[in-house]
């Protein structure tokens, strides 16, 4: 076991910035004012509130969330969300209404799946056949007028798929049908205009903090969709209402948002900022490549690569594993790709820092002259 840190290139839960993990080491035995530790302490005390309520304005402040938009914590996961979406936005018409989905990878396709369990589905756009290398086009996409809403994976995580642009808004606000992203594992990593989406939403462990907390940003008039017949903790109204306090939230989980959300404004200077070090990053690797030959080959079309997730395979399933190992060596870990696709993924998040994507680049240039 190490006892130092390593480039961690974790897809989830992932990378934390440092700053952060030092400023929670620092207040954990005592979060100042409050003679105890985060975890100790009432969600509803004086101490607790600017935690909950700076994480909120934090997000509002970097993604410049419209003063119509809601902001939720939730427990669940992402996973969840998948149920919840349907549950509360088909409305009281759950019988009549269905909701197009657009399957661009394995989390866009698990989460229609979810949703087939509550009401109808309409799969308007299924990358399968060509192996979720791509995002559609607006041209491609026939939404149907009368959806109950669009549903989309802005990046897929596990195959390294990501929307440049949301060829959907365009086209959903023509006829009405408000958006719905899973922004999980690309969620504050760059600029993205809130007013296009009716509802986006992010687990935390990817890149907002750690696992047992989920953001979402919800367009305030979709709160009224939510029928009565849910129960309180999946209803979003309710949840809105009380200020995503109907019961215990999860306190430590947020104190860390509200650190990781405090380090993207003061330490790093907004998301602007972060979006140019992100795509260094994956500029660094994709380059790298792009220029060995066919020895390292990526998964998505170049125009929809991931900022995020670089999925990548080397000539044989042996060398895969000969490359995780060997770069696991030499403290770059967590490389293996998804147990259902295989082949090596670098999870280059916000926290990750250049040092390490240029580390494991550098592996890579050694590793093909070794292996190549
Ligand atoms: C990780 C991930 C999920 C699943 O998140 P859970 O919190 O484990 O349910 C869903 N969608 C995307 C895009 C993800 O990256």
């Amino acid at each position: 076991m190490s006892e130092k840190r390593l480039y961690n290139f974790s897809a989830g839960p992932a990378v934390l910035p440092l700053p952060v993990l030092q400023k929670a080491q620092e207040e954990l035995l005592c979060l100042p004012g409050a003679g105890a530790s985060v975890m100790e302490i009432s969600h509803r005390s004086k101490a607790f509130e600017p935690i909950i309520n700076g994480a909120e304005d934090n997000i509002r402040k970097l993604l410049n969330v419209p003063a119509n938009y809601r902001i939720l914590f939730l427990q669940g996961g992402a996973l969840l969300q998948f149920g919840m979406i349907p549950m509360n936005l088909f409305g009281k018409e759950l019988q009549t209404v269905s909701a197009d989905y657009i399957v661009t990878g394995s989390w866009s396709k698990k989460a229609a799946s979810e949703a087939g369990l509550i009401g109808r589905i309409n799969t308007i756009w299924d990358g399968k056949a060509a192996g979720y290398k791509r995002k559609p086009v607006s041209s491609e996409l026939d939404i149907n007028e009368d959806a109950a809403y669009v549903y989309i994976c802005s990046n897929e995580t596990i195959e390294g798929v990501q929307y440049q642009q949301y060829p959907v808004s365009a086209s959903a606000s023509k006829v009405n049908v408000p958006l719905v992203c899973d922004a999980s594992s690309d969620f504050l990593s760059k600029p993205v205009d809130i007013s296009q989406f009716g509802l986006l939403y992010a687990c935390a462990q990817k890149n907002a903090g750690p696992a047992g907390v989920t953001i979402i940003i919800i367009r305030e008039d979709l709160l009224d969709r939510s029928p009565d017949n849910i129960p309180s903790l999946l209803h979003y109204k309710r949840l809105a209402e009380n200020k995503s306090m109907l019961n215990t939230p999860p306190t430590f989980a947020l104190y860390i948002v509200k650190l990781v959300t405090d380090w993207l404004l003061n330490d790093i200077g907004g998301l602007d900022k972060i979006d140019i070090l992100n795509r260094e990053k994956a500029a660094l690797l994709y380059a790298m490549i792009d220029q060995s030959g066919g020895f390292y080959r990526g998964h998505a079309d170049k125009e929809y690569r991931s900022v995020m997730n670089v999925p990548f395979r080397l000539p044989s399933e042996e060398l895969d594993k000969k490359f995780e190992a060997e770069a696991k060596s030499a403290g770059l870990v967590t490389l293996g790709g998804h147990r259902s696709v295989g082949g090596l993924r670098a999870s280059i998040y916000n926290a990750m820092p250049k040092e390490g994507a240029v580390a494991l680049r550098d592996f890579m240039a050694d590793f093909q002259k070794k292996n190549g």
